[in-house]
């Protein structure tokens, strides 16, 4: 998946086509609320799968699409698609999950974000609370107030907003204060640090402490060993998402585990 898109000069022609071919698709990856063994979100995750080859990973083809000015319109995609689907399992009876969507920057700048959002949901049926926004620290790195405005509109929707991957970015904890955000998502480094690195233990302790001070609740991502689940469960980490609990998957096998909500142990 993670081949390199400079070998494939057509690439960019053939992401134009992506939507009217209908080659992007999503997978989902559950997170467990760590107190009950609940999944109590589930991240959309999008993949493209170009013609005659095998499909690629947002992390290959997400900067050629924001060099060409198409990310956003993906966003959009992804956000109807990640919606419809949360409200389908739901009116299908299954145990209730929040569905969290990633937001890039180019898409959180448009204007009328907030506006879109409801009218998504308004459109899917989606309850507000069910949907979580994930986005990165690069949206504080400019204009600040702007994205505060933008910021409290989505938070007034009565949707979750999350910052993704904590800790690897520009943010100053002093921004925290200000704005409305519930869940801060552990940069995967610190994690994959647990249970040698000691400065990463630290990190991740104290964002524990520094996020529920806050009233914010954490997730771990790139949970891939028990001794990480261990050690998130003993410090209090809310929730945990990773190949130890379950890779990306698609819809018909979250509609499994759902089913079987609380999710056995590994
Ligand atoms: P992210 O939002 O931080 O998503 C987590 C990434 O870590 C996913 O990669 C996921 O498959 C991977 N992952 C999950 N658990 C583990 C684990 O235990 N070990 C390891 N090594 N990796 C794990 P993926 O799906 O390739 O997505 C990469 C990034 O692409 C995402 O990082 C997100 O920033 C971006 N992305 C994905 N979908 C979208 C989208 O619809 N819109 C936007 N703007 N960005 C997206
Ligand atoms: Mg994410
Ligand atoms: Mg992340």
């Amino acid at each position: 998946m993670n081949q390199p898109v400079q070998a494939h000069p057509g690439l960019e022609t053939d992401l134009r086509h992506a939507f009217e071919r209908e080659e992007l698709f999503l997978r989902y990856q559950p997170q467990i609320d760590l107190a009950s063994g609940r999944i109590s979100a589930v991240e959309a995750l999008v993949r493209w799968r170009p013609p005659d080859r095998e499909a690629l990973s947002p992390a290959v083809f997400l900067p050629l699409a924001e060099s060409i000015g198409y990310i956003a319109p993906i966003d959009a995609w992804v956000l109807r698609q990640a919606a419809a689907q949360n409200a389908a399992w739901q009116a299908s009876g299954l145990p209730a999950a929040r569905i969290a969507v990633n937001l890039s920057m180019h898409r959180f700048r448009r204007n009328g974000l907030a506006h879109s959002v409801a009218g998504i949901l308004e459109e899917t049926g989606l309850p507000a609370p069910q949907l979580e926004l994930e986005l990165t620290e690069r949206i504080f790195q400019e204009d600040p107030a702007t994205t505060l405005h933008t910021l409290a509109q989505l938070s007034d929707l009565g949707i979750r907003l999350t910052l993704d991957d904590f800790g690897s970015g520009f943010f100053s904890i002093r921004q925290l204060m200000h704005f409305p955000i519930d869940t801060l998502k552990i940069d995967p480094s610190f994690v994959a640090g647990i249970p040698g690195d000691r400065s990463c233990m630290g990190i991740v302790k104290a964002i524990f402490s520094l996020a529920h001070n806050l009233g914010m609740s954490v997730v771990a991502e790139g949970v891939e060993t028990r001794e990480q689940l261990t050690f998130l469960l003993r410090h209090g980490c809310d929730r945990a998402q990773g190949f130890l609990l379950s890779k990306p998957v698609d819809a018909g096998k979250i509609e499994q585990l759902l089913g079987m909500n609380p999710i056995p142990p590994t």
